[in-house]
């Protein structure tokens, strides 16, 4: 069964939107990442930047601070970036001079070391380029910076066709193929696992008939905010449910009866955008409303009540409400006891109606 769908769902490829949000939230989750491995290769930088420098004696020049202080700014830039496209533009950036002041080191190193040394750097940067959530763009623009910068053939000792320089190009292919290889399918599966993890939930907290939250969604979303500290104004719960219901499935039959479930969660869905509602159970609804005064919840219930009923359908029904005001000590099925019983009332005092509870 998990395979079937799993096959299903993999078999299309990501829609352009869904790509994007994929790209957002694997940026936001590995934000704090990205900016440890650009801290860690800076210091690591600044460490062989001092050995090749101090102990090794050769040159520390004005170059150096001006390399630190830029990698340093873009690492802080890297820490306010919220915008995924921004991070994959400014590793292009962070990689041309983490590169550039690579360059700068190696060339300070005697010439029959420096091969070795520009195809260490570039496996290093490679690696953890392809461990970072980047675009394929910013991949590729990475791999590209890094070998025109660290090419090991320019301004060395050595030649494509003697044996060290075939050894080094061999090499350099194989590294080059097995980064791209492990940022794609890295990639590819952090994405199926985004997709699949986004249609299980969506599945778990959507009622399947009317597309609208179910009583899963429901229970969590109004706990958390009948806890919320401090309260905003006060909290309403409000309990909807069709009247003759079971006339409308006897006369019409089952089929029309899921099409009025569907048009009375689309009323519920216009008139109560700003709440949370969901469809607890058959023909039976809930919308938790924070933030409100009473007078706007009587408002909005006779909409509710009146979009029902004056909604142009072959099926016209109308709706009963039962409505309570929930205190910060009540407990959400405290709640839906009030709310149903204010409902039980508004039922027996003639329906198409809502009621408070007393
Ligand atoms: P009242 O005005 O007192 O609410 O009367 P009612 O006829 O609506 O009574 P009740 O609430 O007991 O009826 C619920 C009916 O809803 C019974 C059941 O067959 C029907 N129902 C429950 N779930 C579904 C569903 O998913 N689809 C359809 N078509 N009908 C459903
Ligand atoms: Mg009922
Ligand atoms: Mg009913």
């Amino acid at each position: 069964m998990f395979k079937t769908i799993e096959n299903e769902v993999l078999k299309k490829a990501a829609p352009a939107a869904l790509q994007r949000e994929f790209a957002q939230y694997h940026f936001e989750r590995q934000q704090r990442f990205c900016l440890l491995i650009y801290i860690a290769s800076i210091v690591i930088w600044l460490v062989f930047d001092l050995i090749v420098s101090f102990m090794g004696g050769l040159r520390f020049t004005y170059l150096s601070p001006l390399f630190l202080g830029a990698l340093s700014i873009i690492a802080t830039l890297l820490a306010f970036t919220r915008k995924a496209l921004h991070f994959h533009r400014l590793n292009v950036l962070f990689v041309l001079l983490m590169t550039l002041s690579i360059r700068m080191v190696i060339d300070a190193l005697p010439a029959n070391l420096q091969p070795a040394w520009l195809v260490l750097a570039a496996s290093s940067i490679l690696y953890s380029a392809s461990v970072l959530p980047l675009s394929h763009g910013s991949f590729y623009g990475a791999l590209l910076i890094t070998w025109l910068v660290l090419n090991p053939f320019y301004g060395t000792d050595i030649e494509l066709l003697d044996l060290k320089g075939t050894i080094t190009a061999c090499y350099s292919v194989f590294l080059s193929a097995l980064t791209l290889y492990s940022f794609v399918k890295l990639r590819q599966a952090r994405l199926y696992a985004y997709i699949m993890s986004k249609l299980l939930l969506d599945q778990a907290y959507l009622d399947t008939l009317t597309e609208i939250p179910n009583r899963r969604a429901f229970m969590t979303t109004a706990t958390r905010q009948l806890q919320a500290h401090p309260r905003e104004h006060e909290h309403y719960l409000a309990m909807v449910d069709i009247d003759n219901f079971k006339k409308v499935n006897d006369t019409y039959g089952h089929d029309i009866g899921d099409l009025v479930l569907k048009r009375i969660a689309a009323n519920i869905k216009a008139v109560m955008a700003e709440y949370a509602y969901a469809r607890l159970g058959g023909e039976e609804f809930a919308i938790y409303l924070s933030g409100v005064h009473r007078d706007d919840v009587e408002d909005l219930a006779a909409r509710l009540c009146q979009t029902v009923r004056e909604d142009p359908s072959e099926y016209p029904v109308t709706i009963s409400i039962g409505l309570t005001q929930v205190a910060a000590s009540d407990s959400l099925s405290q709640a839906l006891r009030k709310a149903d019983e204010a409902l039980y009332q508004a039922k027996h005092s003639g329906k198409d109606r809502y009621t408070f509870a007393a």
